[in-house]
């Protein structure tokens, strides 16, 4: 038992979220308290991201920061963790001399044991080989997570794609679903501990199950799922559209706990970029997927990535990309300037596209999008939507909350509500990221 603090400092998506909440239970079960920053603990974990080369500097900044503390205390453990700790390797060790451990994104599950190992025997410890089966994929949601009443959910790590311009395959592995069953007990065991929420959790959602060879597949998933007692809502991320099938659509419309909302990222508008990104569809297939989903779920909240300035993209292929904003209407989108990575084949492609470009593409992407959720925020105005209360601002004096459609709403704190009720919620106002309401 050691009887330290750590903290952890996270970048990145969901599922580094979701890891680090992980990691922070495997810290309490060796007695650890948390800590909210650095110069009050013991063990300092980075977990990491290198999606885009601006959240890679930022880690760098972070660990920059974090070597005064350790000349101050030489007992400090620094371990970094995540995508940039699984392409940086040993590399790491080497170049940043007050690191102790590198922890790739197979080997999360070893870090009690790398921290144990550092503190007791002063080893500088790089653990990032793949396994053929990933034993963090197993390490149950902690009880413990980012609310009580919601939860994440593993189901799937890695990405079999290789679309060119994304480092996920590299930094994360093939594909690995977790058992059918095994999701279904920690599910069941999340319900049973007050989660009314679950998200499930993975790169390529759609593609779950493919490789286990046993018939499962993501819609069998969220059949067994659906109905497990106390759990009011499913949601789940990241969907491809290659992969998105009809079946999805109805389960979607039929399963009462699977919530209308669908994270798709499209891309790009332009079919030359699609292609050069080895999407592996074009605008119009994507189109017509959406309107199978609206024609089954109407109603449907619909959310997805863009990516602007890849290379190569005219702006021509930039004005499809516009056009195709305006024509489906998304309810929220997710912007980057593309970020060459290394290792992808889209880093040497010629013809990349000068930053200040990729800037004011970048700006009018936002101003198209924040007009047309604005748009979706004011239809809302006096309808009556279900909201799952997920916490209370008692600073402000509101409760929150989200739609099944995954819109947040904010509403005026009322005793006879709390955290987990599933309540009727008026819309009075639709702002520009989220809704306020009133209880009906
Ligand atoms: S589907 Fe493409 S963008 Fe998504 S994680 Fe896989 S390789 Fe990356």
């Amino acid at each position: 038992m050691f009887n330290g603090t750590y903290y952890i400092e996270t970048y990145g998506c969901q599922m580094n979220e979701h890891d680090s909440e992980k990691m922070a239970a495997m810290l309490e079960d060796l007695g650890m308290a948390q800590v909210w920053s650095a110069e009050d603990a013991d063990v300092v974990v980075i977990n990491t991201c290198s999606i885009r080369e601006k959240a890679e500097h930022k880690v760098y900044s972070a660990l920059g920061k974090l070597k005064h503390l350790k000349r101050k205390n030489p007992g400090m453990v620094i371990a970094v963790a995540g995508c940039v700790a699984q392409q940086g390797k040993s590399g790491l060790l080497a170049k940043i001399r007050h690191l102790d451990a590198v922890v790739g994104t197979h080997r999360i599950g070893e870090l009690p044991e790398i921290v144990r190992r550092v503190q007791q025997r002063g080893e500088r410890i790089e653990a990032s080989d793949f396994s053929p089966d990933v034993a963090s994929l197993h390490i149950p949601a902690p009880r413990k997570g980012r609310s009580p009443v919601c939860s994440y959910v593993t189901i799937m790590q890695g990405c079999s794609n290789f679309c060119s311009y994304c480092v996920v395959p590299y930094t994360r592995g093939p594909e690995q679903s977790r058992p059918l069953q095994e999701v279904v007990v920690e599910v069941e065991a999340l319900a049973n501990s007050g989660v009314r929420e679950v998200t499930l959790l993975g790169q390529n959602v759609n593609a779950y199950g493919k490789d286990l060879g046993d018939g499962t597949s993501f819609v069998r998933l969220l059949d067994e799922l659906d109905g497990v007692p106390g759990l009011s809502r499913i949601r789940f991320t990241t969907s491809h559209p290659k992969d998105f099938s009809e079946a999805l659509a109805e389960r979607m419309a039929s399963l009462g706990s699977v919530c209308e909302h669908i994270h798709l990222p499209l891309q790009s508008g332009s079919d030359r970029v699609l292609l050069a990104m080895g999407r592996g569809y074009t605008r119009a297939r994507y189109i017509e997927k959406i309107e199978t989903l609206r024609r089954k779920v109407p109603g449907a909240a619909i959310t997805a990535d863009i990516i602007v300035g890849f290379p190569g993209e005219t702006e021509e292929d930039f004005n499809q990309t516009m056009l195709a904003l305006e024509e489906i209407r998304f309810d929220q989108i997710f912007s980057f300037k593309f970020s060459q990575r290394p290792g992808t084949r889209a880093r040497n492609l010629p013809d990349q596209v000068p930053d200040e470009e990729k800037s004011a593409r970048l700006a009018k992407v936002h101003e198209l999008q924040d007009r047309i959720t604005l748009e979706y925020h004011r239809d809302a105005e006096g309808s009556v939507y279900e909201i799952l209360i997920e916490g209370i601002k008692h600073e402000s004096g509101q409760v929150f909350g989200r739609t099944r459609t995954n819109k947040i709403v904010n509403v005026s704190l009322s005793d006879s509500v709390r955290t987990g009720d599933l309540t009727r919620v008026k819309i009075t106002k639709g702002l520009k990221h989220s809704l306020f309401g009133e209880f009906v």
